[in-house]
């Protein structure tokens, strides 16, 4: 059988980078798969090609938007067994440092990347716990777990990511509900290409993850964090909850 068969997940953020690489994985395991993302040009193109992914527009700081997508997913699938709180966002590197970051940046940083996840495991958990079952999957990053060079907005906003992780796997397991986080770093996607200031160029990231990673001779991939997903959102990590799984190449370990 597939690893994923049968099941029912929905990916915000997935109309692009590392949320798309895994809607595709999803799929491609067997699952019915829902992308909920603000690039609707995007997420249409992805479900018009790929008949198991369907796609809702959602803003995961909109908690209405949070809770439609959802209801919509438990309305057409009966179900939701997958939440993956993978939409995010971060301030270009030039706002890196302490004196160049404003407020705002946080504001809006911890708006999609702390309160659009809370919002999404609000929202799943509402309907997993009469379930008794479901896997909630946390999206933080390498940056939360050392000292790196990356905007400060951007990595206390994935530090309070594992915060949620940790709680709610506490709460949440009382219901059955296993929650789990992925934490990325160097993975070629959009995001990075704007964070450097490349103007949207996955390949101009790609080249500056290879220069940067610690582990030689591997190119990163959005796969890698979708086969880390795939894990934690089948039963085959059925006994595992409040895991953070670093995925970074050894990254954060040097
Ligand atoms: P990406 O920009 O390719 O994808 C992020 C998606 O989130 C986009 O489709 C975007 O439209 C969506 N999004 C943004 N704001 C949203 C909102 N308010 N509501 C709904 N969707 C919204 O970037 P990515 O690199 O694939 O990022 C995916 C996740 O991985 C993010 O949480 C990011 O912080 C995390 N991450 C990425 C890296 C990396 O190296 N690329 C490293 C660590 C963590």
């Amino acid at each position: 059988a597939k690893r994923l068969e049968g099941k029912v997940a929905l990916i915000t953020g997935g109309a692009s980078g590392i949320g798309e690489a895994t809607a595709k994985l999803f799929a491609k395991y067997g699952a019915k798969v829902i992308i909920a993302d603000v690039q609707d040009e995007l997420g249409h193109a992805i479900a018009k090609e790929f008949p198991s992914i369907s796609y809702v527009h959602c803003d995961v700081t909109n908690e209405s938007d949070v809770k439609n997508a959802v209801d919509g997913a438990v309305s057409e699938h009966g179900k939701l067994d997958i939440m993956f709180n993978n939409a995010g966002i971060t301030v270009p590197m030039q706002y890196t440092s302490v004196l160049d970051s404003e407020k705002s940046h946080f504001e809006k940083v911890f708006g999609v990347n702390v309160f659009g996840a809370f919002l999404g495991a609000k929202h799943a958990a509402r309907v997993m716990i009469p379930a008794k079952t479901g896997s909630i999957i946390f999206c933080s990053s390498a940056s939360a777990l050392t000292a790196v060079e990356f905007p400060i907005s951007y990595a206390s906003s994935k530090y309070a990511v594992i915060g949620l992780t940790n709680q709610l796997c506490l709460e949440l397991g009382k219901h059955g509900i296993r929650v789990n986080c992925v934490s990325p770093f160097l993975i070629p996607t959009p995001m990075l290409g704007n964070a450097m200031g490349a103007a949207v160029d996955a390949s101009a990231a790609a080249e500056w993850v290879a220069a940067a990673s610690n582990l030689k001779g591997v190119v990163a991939e959005t796969d890698d964090i979708a086969e880390a997903a795939v894990f934690l959102g089948s039963d085959e990590s059925k006994y595992v909850s409040g895991l953070n799984m670093v995925v970074d190449g050894g990254y954060s370990k040097v």
